[in-house]
């Protein structure tokens, strides 16, 4: 098989890219890109960096005024590509996860206030020693003096 690849991995196509030679970060969709489209910007200075995995995320990128079809320009596509910052995608899972078992506890303490005739949450923060107690030792505090009186 011919190689028609040039050394940044670009197809014989001017302004686009595969992966043979040089290794591209996954693009946020979830994908790694086997080509990068170029797409000039509205000046010659700057320009976008798109992959084909999804075509939906772009970097924008100087192009030092080369023009986009050349090796430089490439060159200045891929590095701005891998340097972009993803977005947080795992960490806000971990975060959506945090906050729905936040919630559940929430739900729980609730459902425990309300079984001991507390209705509202003005009823348990009445209750506090100090502005320090927080609501659960406040509960805690009235569900023993119930329990032992
Ligand atoms: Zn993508």
């Amino acid at each position: 098989m011919i190689d028609t690849t040039d050394f940044y991995g670009r197809t014989n196509e001017k302004t686009k890219t595969s992966t043979n030679l040089v290794q591209l970060l996954d693009c946020p969709c979830g994908k790694t890109p086997t080509e990068l489209n170029l797409i000039e910007g509205s000046t010659c200075k700057w320009a976008y960096v798109t992959g084909n995995c999804c075509g939906e995320w772009n970097v924008e990128f100087r192009t030092e005024y080369n023009k986009i079809d050349t090796d430089e320009c490439m060159k200045l596509a891929i590095d701005e590509w891998n340097r972009a910052p993803r977005p947080l995608k795992d960490e806000n899972t971990d975060l959506m996860q945090l906050l729905a078992t936040i919630d559940r506890f929430e739900k729980c303490f609730v459902r425990i206030a309300k079984a001991h005739g507390l209705t509202t949450p003005l009823e348990l923060i009445a209750m506090g020693q100090d502005n320090e107690e927080n609501y659960a030792e406040i509960l805690a505090r009235y569900i023993e003096k119930k329990m032992s009186g």
